[in-house]
């Protein structure tokens, strides 16, 4: 076998003009296509596992997560203005770093949000920052 200068064509040893573009130039064929080896057959490789049908690691975040939603579920009924901005703090690092129980970060935001508004204005109310009809609503007679 030759290949053609000008073109690039393999060419049979015989050949006197390129079979393809005529010219009359040849080189050497390089060795592995003077006698072309099987191709190696290549083992199947197995496919890597999809993402979602593992779970991710477990990080310190996710503890923040389980944290912050003990902490909201505490904050309901005592030390709510303490333990409510703890728990909206850790709520929000296990959400937006945690790869776990994202569900569960929301939830402890949500929670711990609406008690320490709750919190907020009943204390703002005590203390006479906010009148009475402020905090009045559809069940008060
Ligand atoms: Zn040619």
């Amino acid at each position: 076998m030759k290949i053609c200068k000008k073109c690039g064509a393999v060419n049979k040893d015989e050949n006197n003009f390129c079979n393809c573009c005529g010219a009359p130039e040849f080189s050497e064929a390089p060795a592995d296509m003077q006698a072309p080896q099987p191709a190696m057959p290549v083992p199947p490789v197995p496919a890597p596992m999809p993402a979602f049908f593992k779970k991710p690691d477990f990080t310190w975040f996710d503890v923040f997560t389980i944290f912050s939603f003990v902490a909201s579920i505490i904050g309901c009924f005592v030390i709510g203005l303490i333990l409510d901005p703890i728990a909206l703090a850790a709520g929000i690092a296990g959400f937006t770093k945690g790869k776990r129980n994202r569900a569960l970060a929301i939830a402890a935001i949500v929670i711990a949000a609406i008690s320490l508004l709750i919190r907020l204005f009943i204390t703002l109310h005590e203390n006479g920052v906010i009148p009475e009809w402020v905090i009045t609503g559809a069940f008060d007679s």
